[in-house]
């Protein structure tokens, strides 16, 4: 008896599939649960910081002087660490796993994500020279193509839909944070300021008294209070933690998403897609397959349901044996077989699945604990824009303890002031990602829907705005205000002072 997938291979891709695949799959701005590093060795011993550091280099064109814990160098940790050094702050950085540039495992940082305008410009507020050491690494595209079949495909995205933009980025996360980490020690490690400790994770904080607890290996190091403990430690972050246990009234949710996900590297692009552009091409029994060229080949990303389908056998990830994923690789997603390889099987086989989360916060500060990206806000797919509000996280952050604290307020006032302008943007973002949810009703989810497969349809004869990806992806407008343009379709948007209200009320 013919292997289950062999007959997948015949059955043709069904329109629901496409328009799932495209509402889930789109950017994958999703989280997903990584695993932690495995070998513990420190490279660089934590030290503690002194409390409210006077950023007295003679290099310092300002001196914001703050004492800045950042937990995860993940992009939002990078940029802010950039943003505020340059301030004149100081800044001790602890990340959990190995630094990227020396690591070549690269477990749960091995994908391509795109920045568009909202990333690119947050980034260039640190310098234009940040930005150009970034940019050698990605591939820039302004193409996006939805698959229905092996043998028809729309475009999504053109350049004539770009308005004369820049192209989006499209770069390895271990990238991104490899050449931002680079210039963060060119610039920053002889002013005394910056210090790096890999493989050391922040185990513990008390938002209240700005002390914190790090673990590295088997040791446990307790530092003394800082001014700011900046949550930028992703989906299962340890600083939201340390502010669930001491504010009664904060409320966070995380749910994960139902999928998993793995990531398959290419020497090259599969030659049956175009090599310059984004491919989203829905596969057999609710997979899809996410393609991006990147500087350094192909990059896809392969999305299935965990549920077993008693049709068509086991799911991808339980495959174990390299030449039955390679098979089911290529029964599933005929475009890219002829990038699949006993390598690239092997690879596939070899790594742990990833599952994609939903992060939602009533506020993201508490005391000295302030919460920025996907520790604040993971939105578990769709909308590709995980890691550009991330970065916006950080300028709004840096900027706001720049102005406020450099002016005399309170920095616990400061961090309630990024949580008022950030808590709607994260809400709206995820609003935006998910579509109206079962509170929308079934009429305005089912309005929504048809509206945004017409609308697309629509754009492309050049009538009507264009989707909803382009204008997240091209415009530099706020998610609040994208989203209240919609509220039709998902119910009101709370207001700018029931959302201040809110948090006032959660951290009284
Ligand atoms: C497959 C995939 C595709 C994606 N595609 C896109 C895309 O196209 N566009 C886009 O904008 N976004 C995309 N995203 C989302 C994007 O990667 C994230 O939103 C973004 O990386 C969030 O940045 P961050 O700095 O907040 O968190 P992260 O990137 O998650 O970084 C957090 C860091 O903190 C470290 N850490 C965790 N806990 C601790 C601790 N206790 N102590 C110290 N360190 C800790 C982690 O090791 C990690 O390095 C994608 C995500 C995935 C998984």
């Amino acid at each position: 008896m013919s292997a289950p997938w062999r007959r997948w291979r015949r059955r043709p891709w069904s329109t629901a599939d496409a328009i799932l695949c495209c509402a889930l799959g789109l950017g994958l701005a999703a989280a997903f649960v990584g695993p932690a590093a495995k070998d513990a060795a420190t490279l660089h011993r934590p030290s503690s910081l002194p409390s409210r550091a006077r950023g007295g280099d003679s290099d310092s064109q300002s001196s914001l002087a703050l004492s800045v814990l950042i937990a995860g160098a993940g992009p939002s940790g990078l940029l802010l660490a950039h943003r505020l050094l340059s301030a004149g702050a100081s800044v001790h950085l602890v990340e959990g796993r190995r630094d990227p540039r020396t690591d070549k495992s690269l477990e749960g940082r091995a994908y391509a994500l795109g920045l568009g305008i909202r990333g690119r410009t947050a980034i260039r507020t640190a310098g234009e020279k940040l930005w150009a050491s970034i940019k050698p690494s990605g591939f820039a595209s302004e193409r996006f193509k939805l698959h229905f079949s092996p043998t028809f495909a729309i475009d999504l995205r053109t350049p004539e839909d770009n308005n004369g933009l820049e192209p989006s980025l499209l770069i390895y996360q271990s990238d991104l944070c490899s050449a931002m980490l680079d210039e963060l020690e060119a610039s920053f490690s002889g002013s005394g300021r910056l210090q790096i400790s890999f493989e050391t994770r922040l185990k513990s904080a008390d938002p209240v008294s700005g002390s914190a607890v790090l673990q590295s290996g088997e040791e446990l190091e307790e530092l003394p209070p800082v001014d700011v403990i900046a949550g930028c430690d992703g989906v299962n972050s340890a600083v939201r933690a340390s502010i669930a246990s001491a504010c009664p009234g904060f409320k966070a949710e995380q749910t994960p998403l139902p999928g998993s996900l793995k990531v398959l590297r290419f020497p090259q692009m599969p030659e049956k897609l175009d090599p310059t552009a984004v491919h989203a091409i829905p596969g057999k029994s609710g997979t899809s397959a996410f393609v991006e060229p990147t500087a350094r080949g192909g990059c896809a990303l392969i999305n299935w349901r965990d549920a077993k389908d008693p049709e068509t056998g086991p799911s991808l990830g339980d495959l174990v044996d390299p030449t039955e994923a390679q098979e089911a690789l290529e029964a599933y997603f005929p475009l890219i077989a002829d990038a699949l390889d006993a390598e690239s099987a092997k690879q596939f086989v070899a790594q742990k699945a990833s599952r994609a989360s939903i992060v939602k916060c009533n506020t993201y500060s508490f005391g000295r604990a302030v919460l920025l990206g996907d520790a604040a806000h993971s939105t578990g797919g769709a909308s590709g824009q995980g890691c550009n509000s991330a970065l916006q996280d950080s300028v709004v952050l840096a900027e706001l303890l720049q102005k406020e604290v450099g002016t005399g307020r309170d920095v616990e006032e400061a961090l309630a002031l990024y949580s008022k302008k950030q808590v709607p943007e994260g809400h709206a973002l995820l609003d935006l990602s998910l579509g109206p949810g079962e509170t929308a009703g079934p009429v305005r989810r089912a309005l929504y829907g048809a509206t945004s497969f017409v609308g697309t349809l629509l754009s492309k004869l050049g009538l009507g705005e264009p989707p909803l990806q382009t204008v997240l992806t091209t415009s530099l407008t706020s998610f609040s205000e994208i989203r209240r343009d919609r509220d039709l379709y998902f119910g009101a948007f709370p207001s700018q002072a029931e959302f201040e209200s809110e948090i006032e009320r959660a951290t009284a």
